[in-house]
């Protein structure tokens, strides 16, 4: 990738709403973001490899568990604080904030949250520091708007679980030491448990040929009789709304990371408009391309100023699934437009991987997809508008 010239957009001054230690941690991950995924990033893209060498550093800026306490290594910090390190951290890539997102939300959450003391005291402080990498198992081959289907079952042997079934598109599956899987117990209940690495009967195949975040691992999670110690059962929540409400927290950093990706593509391409000369002009001073790029600001702002308020709801735990729902949403299609708008105004340089707008492109394909799909969340919205759902 040519060399990383990025600056970020803040047409509205947002940076006078953030606090100083907001603007000190966001500072920190755009400076390492420079500094260590932009000069290797499209490389693993390419070669469709997740990129090891930066799990130090992911930890180092508390990309893992960044509102975890600080008891269990997590980096104590806000909600607001959480979501702009998962910006920065996609203004590189969205499979390395997938990564990252995955160990946080969806790995390090439910243990904080519905763990054992023993539980949060052996693992959370090891997948902090990235000693341990975690996965999340919820889609399965047949369910994957509609988990509550699962079919992955544990039944009770008395002194252990025996745990049946299969998952699907598992982020960090492939390496991962532990996975939280959801499964449901011999009354239909859905409950989380740690399954590590190991264990025998648990495999995990990587998924290959994706055209879409090829820098995150993705895979399989395959349970053939799998014996789990009773102590891997999280204790303190079960049904769906447990890794529903993983999910609201992962949901939440994607609606910060998109933005992350869109202002990448804005500034790389209104830096290319102002130095591309056609017609003897700088491509900046054509009509049509200054509307692609007002649009993009335009939509930019529109989103921090979303986003912003949704965080200020979640630092007061007052945010609705709905309305994580309507970031998330909102975010990656405006994320994913500009891309489009971005990549056409380089012209054929857009294609290439000199420059990050293809990738970008490419990535929020899966992230329009995953944790929820663009039209369940529409249906998400209608559903709290009218009261009815539409989807089931
Ligand atoms: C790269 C990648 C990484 C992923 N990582 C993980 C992970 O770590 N863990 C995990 O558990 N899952 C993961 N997923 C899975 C992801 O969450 C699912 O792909 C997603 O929930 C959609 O499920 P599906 O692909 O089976 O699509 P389907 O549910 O089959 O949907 C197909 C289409 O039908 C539409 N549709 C479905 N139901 C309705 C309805 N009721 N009304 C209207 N339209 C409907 C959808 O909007 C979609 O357009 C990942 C996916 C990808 C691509």
């Amino acid at each position: 990738m040519a060399q990383d010239l990025f600056q970020a957009p803040d047409y509205y001054q947002l940076d006078e709403l953030l606090s100083d230690e907001h603007k000190l941690v966001r500072d920190a991950a755009r400076e390492w973001v420079k500094r260590e995924v932009s000069p290797i990033i499209e490389d693993a893209a390419q070669k469709a490899e997740f990129p090891t060498q930066i799990i130090n550093g992911l930890a180092n800026i508390g990309a893992f568990g960044p509102y975890i306490p600080e008891e269990y290594g997590g980096a104590g910090l806000d909600q607001m604080s959480y979501g702009l390190i998962m910006q920065e951290i996609e203004r590189g890539d969205s499979g390395v904030r997938s990564t990252a997102s995955v160990q946080s939300s969806l790995v390090m959450y439910p243990i904080w949250k519905f763990g054992s003391e023993e539980q949060k005291q052996k693992y959370l402080p090891k997948l902090a520091s990235g000693e341990f990498m975690g996965c999340f198992g919820l889609t399965e081959p047949n369910h994957g708007s509609n988990p509550g289907g699962m079919e992955t079952k544990f039944k009770d042997m008395g002194d252990h679980y025996l745990l049946n079934g299969a998952k699907l598109w598992i982020s960090n599956s492939p390496f991962a030491d532990i996975a939280v899987v959801w499964a449901k117990n011999e009354e239909g209940r859905i409950h989380g448990l740690i399954v590590e690495r190991g264990m025998e009967g648990f495999s995990t195949p990587e998924t290959y040929n994706k055209w879409s975040l090829r820098a995150s691992a993705t895979g399989e999670l395959i349970f053939d009789n799998v014996k789990i110690p009773k102590e891997n059962l999280l204790p303190n929540k079960s049904g769906l709304g447990a890794p529903l409400l993983c999910l609201d927290s992962a949901r939440y950093g994607i609606a910060w990371g998109a933005i992350g990706a869109a202002m990448d593509c804005y500034d790389t391409a209104l830096r290319y408009s102002k130095e591309r000369i056609q017609f003897g002009k700088p491509i900046a001073s054509f009509q049509l391309q200054q509307k692609k790029l007002a649009e993009m600001i335009t939509e930019i702002t529109k989103a921090q100023f979303l986003t912003w308020r949704l965080g200020a709801l979640r630092n007061e735990d007052r945010a609705t699934s709905a309305q994580i729902s309507m970031a998330k949403r909102n975010n990656v299609e405006m994320a994913l437009n500009i891309a489009r708008e971005a990549r056409q105004i380089l012209g054929a340089m857009g294609i290439t991987g000199d420059y990050s707008i293809m990738r970008h492109m490419m990535n929020l394909e899966s992230v329009i997809t995953y944790e929820g799909t663009h039209d369940i969340h529409l249906l998400i919205t209608g559903m709290d508008i009218t009261g009815i759902a539409a989807f089931k």
